[in-house]
């Protein structure tokens, strides 16, 4: 099986988290993986997502850009944003730890991505942006797929 993909460009705001989940969820849904492998990356791809929404830009029409690609093997998603950056990435991925405390964010969401997928690398520069991409293996197939 040749390689399949996605490519989403949008701003980054809220109104944009479904369009994007939605836009990924259902090119994944024609793999025929288990519906609980798709929930658990689709949780993975709102957190990567929502972060290019809230952290990223000072304004609403800063630009994200997702892709979704698979092939025989994995899944692998891409978050892309032109933003502020990460200074500190390790820091940034410890549980709890947030800077948007007053806002009632619980800094989990790279601990929850880190459980629903096998792999998540952060690729980040200050006042450059940032690339979140999220890699899942495929473990079984529920029907054939060509
Ligand atoms: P929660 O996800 O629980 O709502 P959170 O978003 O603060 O809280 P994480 O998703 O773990 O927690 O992110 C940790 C921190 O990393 C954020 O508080 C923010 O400072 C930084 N961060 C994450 N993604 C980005 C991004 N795309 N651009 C800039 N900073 C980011
Ligand atoms: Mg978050």
């Amino acid at each position: 099986m040749s390689k399949k993909y996605i490519k989403i460009e949008t701003q980054a705001n809220v109104e944009n988290l479904a369009p994007i989940r939605l836009c990924l969820s259902t090119f994944l849904s024609n793999l025929n993986i288990h519906v609980d492998e798709l929930v658990d990356i689709k949780t993975a791809i709102s957190e990567a997502v929502s972060n290019a929404i809230d952290h990223a830009y000072d304004d609403e029409s800063g630009k994200i850009i997702a892709t979704g690609e698979v092939d025989e093997n994995a899944i692998q998603i891409t978050i892309q944003d032109f933003g502020k950056g990460i200074e500190d990435i390790s820091l940034a991925m410890t549980p709890t730890f947030t800077t948007k405390a007053e806002e009632e964010h619980a800094g989990m969401g790279f601990t929850i991505m880190e459980s629903f997928m096998d792999e998540v690398i952060v690729d980040s520069k200050v006042d450059e942006g940032t690339t979140i991409t999220l890699t899942r293996r495929i473990r079984e197939r529920i029907s054939n797929y060509k």
